[in-house]
Parts: structure tokens; sequence; C-alpha cells
């Protein structure tokens, strides 16, 4: 093989490595810290109102509940019922908009991010300054599927009967 033509196979399996690492164990992991701190959020709601509860998480199972198992399963908080059932319904509801609230405010972090990344980038073009493009490419792509993964995560916490958002409804009524 030539040589040029190695340097060059060399570079696309790097990158193969590097999109398919990132995929298969950044991603269940950026998730999880995402998914901590949204079960942090409910926890803090929880212990305002003196409600026994404790956060349970495995780490070990993290990339298998991602893409296998349930996504319920990256985090959750269990609580003592007698206590929460004495609690009243804005109180409840206050626990799971905590939730919600922290997942709107990692993606306005995450777009925050992307934006400063970017504007990193062109500001040093535009003075002439040396650009490191396959870091900006890699940080822009690790917070574009985290970005994704979250949306999704989103939607499935809005639509799930046992989710927030029906929950909140549930004790709004
Ligand atoms: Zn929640």
């Amino acid at each position: 093989m030539k040589k040029e033509a190695k340097k060059n196979l060399i570079k696309i399996l790097k990158v193969a490595a590097f999109l398919a690492l990132s995929i298969i164990i950044v991603l269940p992991y950026l998730i999880q810290f995402s998914v901590y701190f949204h079960e942090k959020a409910h926890l803090d709601v929880f212990e305002r109102y003196s409600v026994n509860a404790v956060y349970k998480a495995d780490f070990k199972t993290t990339i298998y509940n991602f893409y296998f198992g349930d996504v319920g399963n990256l985090g959750h908080v269990d609580y003592d019922e007698t206590q929460y059932n004495r609690l009243g319904k804005y109180q409840k509801a206050e626990i799971n908009l905590a939730g919600l609230i922290s997942d709107i405010e990692f993606l306005i972090i995450i777009v925050i991010l992307i934006c400063l990344v970017n504007i990193s980038a062109f500001w040093r073009i535009a003075n002439n300054k040396k650009v490191n493009l396959s870091l900006i490419l890699a940080l822009n792509w690790l917070l574009f599927i985290w970005f994704l993964a979250l949306i999704k995560i989103i939607i499935l916490n809005l639509v799930d009967f046992s989710g927030d958002l029906f929950q909140l409804i549930k004790y709004l009524k």
C-alpha cells in the first residue's frame, strides 16, 4: 500500500473509532449525568418537604440500560410513600416540575456550550490564530448527540403515563 493511502486509512479508522466510542460509551454516560441532575432536582424538593428519599443508580449498567433496558433505570429516586402521600397537590406537582426544569436547563446549557465552541473557533479564524479543527468538530459532535438524546429522553418522560408531565397534570386536576 502506498504511504499516502495508508496514512488516509489510519485517519479514517481514527475518526470511525471516535464516532463509535462516542456513541457506544460516552453518550450513555452524558445522559446518565443529566439524569442525575434531573433526579437530584426531585430529591431536593423531597428533602425540602421532609420526605425521606434516596437517589439510586447503577453506573455499571448505564450502557445496557441506555440501549437495551429501561432508561428509567439510569437513575431514580426511592421515597417514603406514606410521607409523600401527606403532601398537598402543589407540593407533589413541584416535585415533578423540578425534574422537567432540570432537563430544560440542561438543553439551554448544551446550546450555550455549542455557541461558545463555535464562536471561539470563528473568533480564532477571524484573528488568524491556529484552530484545532478536529477538536472543534469533536466537541460539536459530542454536544449535538447529547442534545438529541436528551430531547428523546425528555419526550419519553412527557408521553409516559408515569412520567413527570402526566403526574403533574394528575395532581393539578
Ligand atoms: Zn422525573
